[in-house]
């Protein structure tokens, strides 16, 4: 039976305060609201209790307390990539749980829940080593790897999840288990891709760390009414290319603020942006061809310490109200680029609806690991789109998402149809999880949910159903099959 209790029995939070070495605080105490403030500041939650973990004991005794009082269980690090909110949920928040260990002689790191990818990055560099991360370091490492994770390296190395090792999980019953090749491989498996919330709490990864010192990477800026032209030349561009190149096509209008560098700030551009992870001369040669097709207005594409790579998307730092939406396509014909021209453009009442509209080139290593994955067919489509807007109130995120659906429908005819999870928050998160996957692997993911967490009390996150088990509340949206 799943509760959908509020308020924690007086004997139950007692009993928890003594077990927890961390905060246990519920509506009322002094630093709630503050214990689980998200990077996404759109997101309006109210748990009815959070445990701000110390160590990997209070996250087992906090999951074993809601096993027994039949709570569903939340889990939060940064708050880059909420699902459904926590409401009347136990709430596990992973942000102190911080410890990093490189081993430069087997090219492995250790990296704990709380860890981002800003805390791995130096470390693993001062050995000329890289982690698979994406293009923030501020973005959680479990919460990224657990959903795929897509960064600079991934057209010549893959995913982030294709780097891991070992999980340390705590499953839905309290059990503290290392899930690995050898060991729980089916749940080892189901987390390599779709494991962001249903299986459990993962406590920490052991990673192996790619051998990239250096790359050339960077942005260059074409003016707006270029963005047409600049979306079919980069669609032409990366037809072929080398899997060293990893790029994107991003058209992106930057707020007037002063974290934004002054040639860039307050204007709108087209951007060619990317790493190049072979020899710098070769990437250098593969973007003067742009060079010479016209003259941007800022060219920032150099060689660069693999460290330096949160620059290149420069994303931003400080919270904010944000709103994405997602699609895949196999391939951009010119209509396909219209369309996602378009919804960028639009403006109503003097603001864009979208800030950000990138596509991001996949392909290579990506689909090579597709057979066989959990997100199997989330990982052969050759593009990832995602739209990203900031809305300050109510009205103007219920037309944003307005504007959203429309332009997903006029893209359908090119969609694949499938989901990559990352680029998906709020209810996309749970209603969108079953179209990552083929038909065999979602069949396997949902048996060992059944096994796993047969009241579907770990359901805040992805959303994999069990079997012949109401779910946890009506409220809970069937996934959609894509
Ligand atoms: C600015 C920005 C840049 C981004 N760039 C990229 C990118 O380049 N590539 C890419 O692939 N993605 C990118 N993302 C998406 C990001 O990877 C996902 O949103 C990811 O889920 C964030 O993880 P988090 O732990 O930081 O966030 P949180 O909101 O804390 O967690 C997100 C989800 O992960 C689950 N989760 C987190 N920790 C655990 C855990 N220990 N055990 C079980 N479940 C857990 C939670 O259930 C939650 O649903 C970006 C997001 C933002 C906002």
């Amino acid at each position: 039976m799943v509760s959908t209790t509020t308020t924690l029995p007086a004997e139950a939070l007692a009993l928890l305060r003594a077990r927890v070495d961390g905060t246990v605080l519920v509506e009322g105490s002094h630093g709630y609201a503050a214990s689980f403030a998200p990077f996404n500041t759109a997101v309006v939650q109210r748990p009815a209790v959070v445990v701000v973990a110390e160590s990997v004991a209070d996250v087992v005794h906090a999951v074993r307390c809601a096993a027994d009082l039949g709570l569903r269980v939340a889990v939060q690090s940064t708050g880059h990539g909420i699902g459904r909110p926590a409401d009347g949920a136990l709430l596990v928040v992973t942000s102190r749980l911080r410890r990093v260990r490189v081993d430069p002689v087997n090219r492995t790191a250790f990296v704990a829940a709380g860890n981002q990818w800003g805390d791995v990055l130096p470390l693993a560099q001062e050995h000329g080593l890289a982690p698979a991360l994406g293009s923030s370091p501020h973005v959680g490492c479990l919460g990224y790897t657990l959903g795929g994770g897509v960064g600079w390296l991934a057209r010549r190395y893959g995913f982030g999840s294709d780097t891991v090792l070992a999980f340390d999980v705590v499953t839905p019953d309290g059990a503290l288990v290392r899930a690995s090749e050898h060991d729980h491989p089916e749940l080892f498996w189901a987390l390599r891709g779709v494991g962001g919330g249903p299986f459990g709490v993962v406590v920490g990864m052991e990673i192996a760390l790619h051998p990239v010192a250096r790359v050339y990477g960077g942005n260059l800026y074409y003016p707006p009414e270029l963005a047409g032209e600049v979306a079919r030349r980069w669609r032409d561009w990366v037809a072929g290319a080398p899997d060293e190149l990893t790029s994107s096509l991003v058209l992106i209008e930057y707020p007037p603020i002063p974290d934004i560098p002054e040639p860039l700030r307050g204007r709108s551009f087209a951007v060619v942006r990317g790493a190049w992870c072979g020899d710098p001369a070769q990437g250098a040669a593969l973007l003067d061809d742009w060079r010479r097709w016209r003259e941007p207005l800022v060219d920032t594409w150099a060689d660069m310490p693999f460290g330096e790579v949160g620059s290149i998307s420069h994303d931003p730092v400080d919270p904010m109200p944000a709103y994405v939406t997602t699609e895949q396509l196999d391939s951009l014909p010119d209509e396909a680029l219209d369309v996602f021209v378009d919804g960028w453009q639009e403006h109503a009442d003097g603001e864009r609806f979208v800030v950000v509209a990138e596509i991001r080139h996949l392909g290579g290593a990506v689909r090579r690991g597709a057979a066989g994955a959990p997100n199997d067919r989330a990982r052969t489509a050759e593009f990832v789109l995602e739209y990203v807007t900031v809305a300050a109130d109510e009205a103007r995120a219920q037309a944003v998402e307005r504007h959203y659906t429309r332009t997903r429908d006029r893209l359908a005819p090119f969609a694949t149809g499938a989901t990559y999870l990352n680029f998906t928050e709020g209810a996309e998160k749970a209603s969108r999880t079953a179209s990552a996957s083929g038909a065999a692997a979602w069949q396997r993911l949902r048996t060992l949910k059944s096994a796993l967490d047969p009241a579907n009390r770990f359901c805040h996150g992805f959303l994999v159903p069990p079997f012949d088990v109401p779910l946890a509340g009506a409220d809970v949206p069937r996934p959609r099959q894509g």
